[in-house]
C-alpha cells in the first residue's frame, strides 16, 4: 500500500474507523490459499443488496421464508458479496472477472483498492477471464474515464456469451428491467473486440484452465477449473449463487437467471459434479471469501465453508 493511498482511506476515515473499532486490518481484506506452486487470492469488490422477492420472484414466499428462517437468516433481504478470484501462476497474473467499476452499485466497485491493499496495481494483471458478462462481473472494465483498467491485460470470454452480449437483438430480449444492464454490457464488451478472444465452452482456455459450460444464468456462461499439478479448484461465477437457496433447492427459480429451465438443469449437474469429486469451489456471491464444498445432505446439496 503506497502512502498516498494510506493517506486517503485515512481521509475517507476507512482506516481511522477501523482502528478506533479495535479492528487491526487492512480496510479491504484479502483471502489467500495455495494451489500446487500457484497461489489464489479472493479479494472483495464490495457487495449487493436487493429485496429477497426480487431476486426470487417465482418461489413462494412463505417456502421462501420457513427455508432462511431455519438458517437463522433475514428473510427480506439478500446480501451477497462479490468475491474476485486472482490466481497467481508462474509468471501469470490472472483475474476472473473484474467487479461492478464505478458505474454499477456505491456498495461495488472495490477492486482497485483490493489489489492496492494487496500490492499490486491493474498494469500487473496479465490476464482476465469472464465468468459472464452481467455489471457486477463486467462493468469495472473501465475507470472513471471510461479507459480500460487492465491495459496490459489479455481477455477471454465464451464465444456463446459473447454472441449474446454483442447481438443488437439482445437488448428487446432482456427483461425490460435489465434493458440498460444489457446496453451497457454490450458497449463495455465492444471496446475490447480487438483485444478480446473467445473460447468455447468445455475447453482449455489458457494452460491449466479448463471452461466448464455452465451456462443458464446468461447462454454463455462458464465456470473454470485450475488445475494446478494435483490439485483442482473450480471458480464457479454465479452458477450457485447463495448458499443455502442454491444447495438446498436447487430446483427453486432464480429470478436473475436469463433461461430458467437451463439454470436448474445445470446447478444439478454441477452440485453432483463438486459433491463426487469432493472439489474445492469459490463462489462469486457465497459468503466471503467463497471457498467452500458442496456436500450431499438429505435430498439435496448443502454448502460446506473450510
Ligand atoms: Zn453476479
Amino acid at each position: 500500500m503506497t502512502l498516498d493511498r494510506r493517506e486517503l482511506l485515512a481521509g475517507a476515515g476507512l482506516i481511522g474507523a477501523a482502528a478506533a473499532l479495535g479492528l487491526n486490518r487492512p480496510a479491504f481484506a484479502a483471502s489467500e490459499k495455495t494451489l500446487g506452486n500457484g497461489k489464489v487470492t479472493i479479494l472483495s469488490d464490495g457487495h449487493m443488496s436487493f429485496p429477497t422477492s426480487f431476486m426470487y420472484p417465482d418461489v413462494a414466499d412463505d417456502a421462501m421464508t420457513a427455508l432462511l428462517t431455519s438458517h437463522n437468516l433475514p428473510t427480506d433481504q439478500l446480501e451477497p458479496p462479490c468475491n474476485l478470484t486472482l490466481y497467481q501462476t508462474g509468471d501469470r497474473i490472472i483475474l476472473f472477472d473484474v467487479g461492478g467499476g464505478s458505474q454499477f452499485l456505491p456498495t461495488t466497485g472495490k477492486l482497485p483498492d483490493a489489489l492496492d491493499a494487496i500490492g499490486l496495481t491493474p498494469e500487473d494483471i496479465t490476464d482476465v477471464i469472464f465468468t459472464h458478462a452481467h455489471p457486477d462481473h463486467l462493468w469495472g472494465l473501465l475507470d472513471d474515464f471510461d479507459d480500460l483498467l487492465f491495459p496490459d491485460a489479455n481477455y477471454y470470454i465464451s464465444e456463446p456469451e459473447w454472441a449474446f452480449w454483442t447481438d443488437p437483438d439482445t437488448v428487446s430480449k432482456v427483461r425490460e428491467d435489465q434493458q440498460g444492464l444489457a446496453v451497457g454490457s454490450k458497449r463495455r464488451l465492444e471496446i475490447l473486440s480487438d483485444q478480446i478472444t473467445l473460447f468455447k465452452p468445455e475447453s482449455e482456455l489458457l494452460s491449466g484452465i479448463y471452461a466448464h459450460d455452465t451456462s443458464g444464468h446468461t447462454p454463455g456462461h462458464c465456470s473454470f477449473e485450475i488445475r494446478e499439478g494435483s490439485e483442482q479448484l473450480l471458480v464457479l461465477g454465479d452458477a450457485l449463487a447463495h448458499p443455502i437457496i442454491t444447495f438446498e433447492h436447487p430446483e427453486w427459480p432464480f429470478g436473475q437467471d436469463i433461461s430458467s429451465e437451463r439454470s436448474i438443469i445445470t446447478r444439478k449437474r454441477l452440485l453432483d459434479f463438486l459433491a463426487t469429486r469432493q472439489m474445492e469451489l469459490i463462489g462469486y456471491h457465497l459468503p466471503y471469501p467463497g471457498f467452500g464444498r458442496a456436500e450431499r445432505h438429505s435430498s439435496a446439496y448443502r454448502f460446506v465453508a473450510p
